[in-house]
C-alpha cells in the first residue's frame, strides 16, 4: 500500500508492516527504537510513531524510504530534527538554513502534481 507524498500523515497501517518487517530482518522477537535503543514486542506497538527521517517540514516526501518507526518520547523530541546521519552533512545552521531556502526557492510545493513523488518532481526539474 502507498500513500500520497505530499500528505504529512503516515497511513496507520504502515506501523504493523514496518514492525513485523523489522522483526524479521533482525531475527529478534523485539523492536528497537533506533534512537534511544529502548525495545518494544508487539503489545507495545501503540508506543510507537511512524516518523518522517527526512523532515516533512523540510519537504520530506511520506513514502516508505522515508519511514521509520520511533517511540513516542523519541518521537516528541525529534520533532524537526534529523538522523545523526544526516545531520552530519547538514549541520545544524547556516548550511540548513541554506539548504532549506534552495529547496523551498525551487520547488513551488503547490505546483507539485497531485500524488506526484517529491523526488520525481525534483529530477524533472532539475534544480
Ligand atoms: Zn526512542
Amino acid at each position: 500500500m502507498s500513500c500520497d507524498p505530499t500528505t504529512r500523515i503516515f497511513p496507520d497501517v504502515w506501523k504493523s508492516t514496518f514492525f513485523r518487517r523489522a522483526l524479521s530482518e533482525t531475527g529478534k522477537d523485539y523492536y528497537e527504537c533506533p534512537i534511544c535503543k529502548k525495545r518494544f514486542d508487539y503489545t507495545q506497538l501503540g508506543c510507537l510513531c511512524g516518523d518522517h527521517i527526512w523532515p516533512y517540514s523540510l519537504m520530506g516526501e511520506t513514502s516508505k524510504k522515508n519511514y521509520q518507526l520511533l517511540c513516542g518520547a523519541c518521537n516528541v523530541r525529534k520533532k524537526d530534527f534529523v538522523n545523526n546521519e544526516v545531520r552530519e552533512v547538514l549541520g545544524d545552521g547556516s548550511f540548513r538554513k541554506m539548504v532549506f531556502n534552495h529547496i523551498t526557492e525551487h520547488i513551488d510545493k503547490v505546483n507539485i502534481p497531485h500524488g506526484m513523488r517529491l523526488e520525481d518532481y525534483v529530477s524533472l526539474r532539475s534544480i
